[in-house]
């Protein structure tokens, strides 16, 4: 290594995430024999922002100062792109981790991106919706010169939605004086967001199924499927996956989780998290807690809520054939060995969840054109790329003898090391 700081993990970036990347990166870097000039260029972002700023509570009673953060990891592609989180223990380090992920998921599904990742560290629960735009409206504005449609286009991740993002899209446009819907994606439909967005992530993770059932012997009707988290991602995935004959036998959210043995009613639970906000409360099934969940027999596990849950004592006791990672990060870079020695296939996240910011890219391709596509345009050419990026990370698993996610970031690995050591180094 040249650089000692950088090697490890960079002081300013602490947090247990970054250095779980930072590991797999090192370890991915070594084996292709990667050019250490370029491993320490993509081991540290190349633009990171820190933010505080004053929100001021609906009742006048308080003026909080929130820390806010955006992180661009790597230029060299094109703008950059990915998602603003609200969480309470967000940091600079998750959020460069994040931002890393980022970039290799672009590279993977050959989106012309390099990674970004942006937060608040705020309980978005806590705020009211006067308070959640006033603190999207300021973050935005402290943010406003790092963002735009050819510099870096936030999308929704954690705990931010469409109505964030319209937040976000009319602050932009009132600064630079005109509407300006490509500097931000997942916005509602109503304001250049494209159809298909918000389902995207979810739809996209269950249409890979198929591939890595094959893959296992797995047949896909009838399958046990247990999800973790019931937002954007779980939601629409747990859909998916009845919807494809999968019997979704475990779902749950912050609030505990769900079982049910002969399969939930997900429409049924999708209308109860509408009206109440939370599934804690719905009859589809017994009670359990999201520890038990991850324990229970099931073919097909999917990950969809927050990063570092499955760690080794969780992997030495998963069931399931097939690990569709639905977070980003669920799996600590210690549980990996586990889960590969066990048998279990897991699509790791950079591919399996890509499908989001995939059509993130269609709607800023639609805005920037002002030509929108319809339904049956946008589902195909999603698939289309999910499917032939699941294929090619495949090949490069069995020619390397290797497992999905050293594969993954192999290729996307590859392509942001091809396109900087052809652009060079300015001056
Ligand atoms: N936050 C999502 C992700 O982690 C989507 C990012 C985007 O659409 O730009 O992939």
């Amino acid at each position: 290594m040249k650089n000692e700081i950088l090697s490890g993990v960079a002081r300013e970036l602490e947090s247990p995430l970054y250095a779980e990347e930072v590991s797999r990166f090192n370890r991915v870097a070594e084996r292709m024999g990667l050019d250490e000039n370029v491993a320490e260029r993509l081991r540290v972002p190349q633009r990171a922002m820190v933010v505080t700023f004053p929100y001021r509570h609906d009742d006048y009673s308080e003026v909080d100062s929130l820390f806010g953060y955006r992180v661009q990891h790597v230029l060299t592609m094109g703008p950059t792109k990915g998602g603003i989180r609200f969480a309470p223990d967000v940091n600079l380090g998750e959020i460069a981790a994040l931002a890393m992920l980022m970039t290799w998921k672009c590279a993977i599904v050959g989106l012309p991106f390099g990674g970004a990742k942006g937060g608040v560290r705020v309980d978005p629960l806590k705020l009211s919706r006067a308070e959640k735009q006033r603190v999207t409206r300021r973050y935005t504005t402290e943010i406003i010169n790092f963002i735009g449609p050819n510099k870096d286009i936030p999308a929704p991740d954690m705990g931010t939605d469409e109505q964030v993002m319209a937040w976000i899209m009319d602050t932009y446009s009132q600064h630079v004086g005109h509407t300006e819907p490509a500097v931000v994606t997942g916005k509602p439909p109503a304001l250049g967001g494209s159809v298909a967005r918000r389902e995207a992530t979810g739809r996209g993770l269950v249409s890979l199924l198929p591939l890595a059932a094959d893959q296992r012997g797995v047949k896909v009707d009838g399958a046990r499927v247990v999800i973790q988290g019931f937002g954007n991602v779980g939601k629409y995935a747990a859909l998916a996956a009845s919807e494809s004959g999968c019997k979704v036998i475990g779902i749950s959210d912050h609030t505990g989780g769900i079982n049910n043995g002969v399969g939930i009613d997900i429409v049924e639970a999708i209308e109860y998290v509408e009206k109440n906000g939370v599934l804690e409360g719905f009859g589809g099934g017994d009670v359990i807690t999201n520890e038990e969940l991850f324990r229970l027999d099931c073919d097909v596990l999917i990950p969809a809520a927050i990063g570092g849950v499955i760690t080794p004592e969780v992997a030495e006791e998963v069931t399931a054939k097939i690990l569709l990672e639905g977070a980003n990060g669920p799996t600590t870079s210690d549980a990996d060995p586990i889960l590969n020695d066990r048998g279990v296939f897991v699509v790791p996240d950079i591919l399996a969840n890509a499908g989001g910011v995939t059509v993130s890219y269609f709607e800023w391709v639609q805005d920037l054109q002002n030509y929108f596509w319809t339904e049956t345009e946008v589902v195909g050419r999603l698939r289309e790329i999910l499917n032939r990026s699941f294929s090619e990370v495949l090949s490069v698993s069995i020619r390397e003898k290797t497992d999905m996610r050293t594969a993954a970031l192999m290729k996307g690995i590859k392509r942001v090391a091809e396109a900087k050591l052809a652009r060079g180094v300015f001056p």
